[in-house]
Parts: C-alpha cells; sequence; structure tokens
C-alpha cells in the first residue's frame, strides 16, 4: 500500500497514522517530501480494512493498494513455476504435460474398470471420476459417494493411475482425501469458502476449477484462499465461462490460460469438455491447449457415451478418445521439448 498524507501534516498526525498501519501487522516505509509525507506499507495484512480506515482518516490524502491482491501465489512472490507432484512419477507444471481424463460419474465398478484400462492405455496419467456429482437437478444422478470412491481406488490399483475426484463440502474433505490422490473443487463450488479453507489442511494437491461466471483474479483469489490456508499445491482448471454465446455450453476463455501464466506460477490446464459440451469440439480445443501452453487437459471419456448417467453429449468415445490423444501426441513431444529448455535456460 501507499499512503500519501496531506501536505503539511503534522509530524503527530503521521505518527498515528503509521501506528494504525503497524496495528494490521504491516511495515513501514516513510518518505519525507517537500510538503507532504508518503508511507509505503509492506506485508500481509488484512488490506481491505487498513485501506479503509485509513481513508477515514482526515489526515491521509490517499490510501492505494499497489500490489495484487493475491500475494502467495503470484509471480510477484515467487517468479519459477510450481511443479505439483501429484502422485509418483506424475507431476504438473513441469516438463510432462499431464493428460487426466475419465467419465463424468462413478457410474459401476464395470464402467468405471472399463474406463480406467481405456484412459491408460490412451497416454492419461490421471483419471477422473466423479462420486460426489454436483447436479443442477436434486432429481438427477447425485454420485455413488464413498462407494465410488472405493472403485476409483480399484481403478487405481488395477491400472496404477492416478485419481481426481471432486469433493463438494467441507465435510467430506477427510474422505475425499483419504482416497484421491488430487482433490478437485467445480467450478460451482469456486468461492466455497468454507471448503478452501478446508483444503488448505487436506495434505493432498487441489484442483481448482474456475467458476463459470467468475473472474481470473476471482480465481486466483480462491487459489490464495488454499494456499493461506497451508496447502500451496493447487493446480487451476480453465473449464469455459457462460456468455451470451449458446452453440457451445460454455465459452472457452483460451486466454485465460496465458493470462494466468502471466499472473500465477501455479500450473493450468484446460478442460474442454465443459467448455464446449460437445465431444466433437474436444479433439480441437485439447490440440490448442497444448499449442498454447496449458500445463494438461481434463477431458472426459467414457466406454459407451449414449449410456452415460452424465454428460454423455460431451464424453469422448473410445474411437475418438484414441484419436485425439494420437493427434496431440506429436504437439505434446514439441511442448516437452520446449518447457525442458525453459527448464535449463532459468536454471
Ligand atoms: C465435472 O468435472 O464433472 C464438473 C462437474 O465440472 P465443472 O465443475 O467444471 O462443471
Ligand atoms: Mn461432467
Amino acid at each position: 500500500m501507499i499512503i500519501s498524507m496531506r501536505r503539511h501534516a503534522t509530524k503527530e498526525e503521521v505518527e498515528t497514522v503509521i501506528q494504525r498501519i503497524e496495528e494490521y501487522g504491516y511495515r513501514i516505509h516513510t518518505i519525507q517530501g517537500e510538503e507532504r509525507v508518503v508511507i509505503g506499507a509492506i506485508g500481509i495484512g488484512d488490506v481491505t480494512s487498513c485501506l479503509e480506515v485509513l481513508e477515514g482518516m482526515e489526515c491521509v490524502d490517499k490510501a492505494v493498494r499497489i500490489s495484487a491482491p493475491y500475494k502467495f501465489v503470484s509471480k510477484e512472490f515467487q517468479p519459477h513455476k510450481t511443479v505439483i507432484t501429484v502422485a509418483p512419477g506424475v507431476e504438473c507444471g513441469g516438463t510432462e504435460f499431464v493428460v487426466m481424463a475419465g467419465p463424468c460419474s462413478v457410474e459401476s465398478e464395470a464402467q468405471i474398470l472399463e474406463s480406467a484400462r481405456l484412459v491408460a492405455a490412451g497416454g492419461a496419467k490421471v483419471m477422473r471420476g466423479g462420486a460426489f456429482k454436483p447436479r443442477t437437478s436434486p432429481y438427477d444422478f447425485q454420485g455413488l459417494e464413498e462407494e465410488g470412491l472405493k472403485l476409483l481406488a480399484k481403478a487405481r490399483q488395477e491400472t496404477g493411475l492416478a485419481i481426481v475426484t471432486e469433493v463438494m463440502s467441507d465435510a467430506d474433505v477427510p474422505l475425499v482425501a483419504g482416497y484421491a490422490d488430487l482433490v478437485q473443487v467445480g467450478a460451482r463450488n469456486m468461492q466455497n469458502f468454507a471448503l478452501l479453507k478446508a483444503l488448505g489442511k487436506c495434505g493432498r494437491p487441489v484442483l481448482l476449477k474456475r467458476g463459470m461466471s467468475s473472474t481470473i483474479k476471482e480465481l486466483l483469489m480462491s487459489a490464495e484462499y488454499v494456499v493461506a490456508h497451508g496447502n500451496s499445491q493447487v493446480i487451476l482448471c480453465e473449464r469455459g465461462i457462460r456468455t451470451f454465446e449458446t452453440e457451445t455450453r460454455n465459452t472457452c476463455d483460451i486466454s485465460a490460460v496465458p493470462v494466468l501464466h502471466e499472473l500465477t506460477h501455479l500450473p493450468v490446464i484446460l478442460d474442454p469438455s465443459h467448455a464446449t459440451g460437445k465431444r466433437s469440439l474436444v479433439p480441437a480445443l485439447a490440440r490448442a491447449a497444448v499449442a498454447i501452453g496449458a500445463d494438461g487437459l481434463i477431458v472426459e471419456v467414457h466406454p459407451n457415451p449414449a449410456k452415460a448417467i452424465s454428460d454423455g453429449a460431451q464424453s469422448l468415445d473410445p474411437a475418438l478418445w484414441r484419436s485425439m490423444m494420437k493427434d496431440i501426441k506429436p504437439y505434446m513431444a514439441l511442448w516437452a521439448a520446449a518447457r525442458q529448455q525453459a527448464t535449463l535456460a532459468t536454471v
């Protein structure tokens, strides 16, 4: 924060202001000008409340925030990229483009095991599948809950894939973190602050999806919640936002990927399935994700999308999944080579 005192403010007034700022935990740096004193406040504190207090003081001319409202997740705080170990040998944010794939929901043992074999054979390193499902209608399938988590664990045991699955409430965090390698926060819960705080203590990396009506700054503030509460392992996910366009389920904000890379050191992945809602559009956006420098992809794949309980229209069928992976493989190799070079250049 920069606090500019009114012209010719008295020594006592400056002292009072400094005292108030220090009460918020900031360190002070003062500059004595010809006509006025300018105070720089450095550190971490309740900036919103502090600014409000200072703006209400007669002797203060202006008080402005100069750094981003998110600190720990910002590039200023940490210039080098965060590399997140999702499971042994699976790193996101490093020199491998990570593909996460699987059905929208865990439906049955046969469905999840078949999906796991299919996505593992195609080159995915992480298997997705929702056991707790956030559905718009309370009458729709809500997920198999713990039974679904057990099936995911079985799929991991059989295939060696890491597991990403959604948690919807803070009360379920210990349960879900007990099974998942990567805990997903869905778009509808991006600003569930009780959940974000609980995830700060969950001991697992978090996949934080952007809310459908949330700005990039709000996404970063939500990530800041998790990090500020003790967990620096957060992967961000662009999954499309709501616009006036109706041809696609959401509008894929592809520019969010490089924007986020400019603002944060956290890895960023793309979800072309929820972004488009149509399986035919997913491969093109998957290519775009690699080309634009995302750290990975999360896609919905189902052994038989026509029978899927949720999100069948956007789920890749086995043939499309295989062809998509074959298609992006050369791009992934180029991506990895570029990342390796960039990593070497920074050492
Ligand atoms: C999902 O991953 O199945 C899901 C519900 O995604 P989102 O939260 O992005 O809508
Ligand atoms: Mn889904």
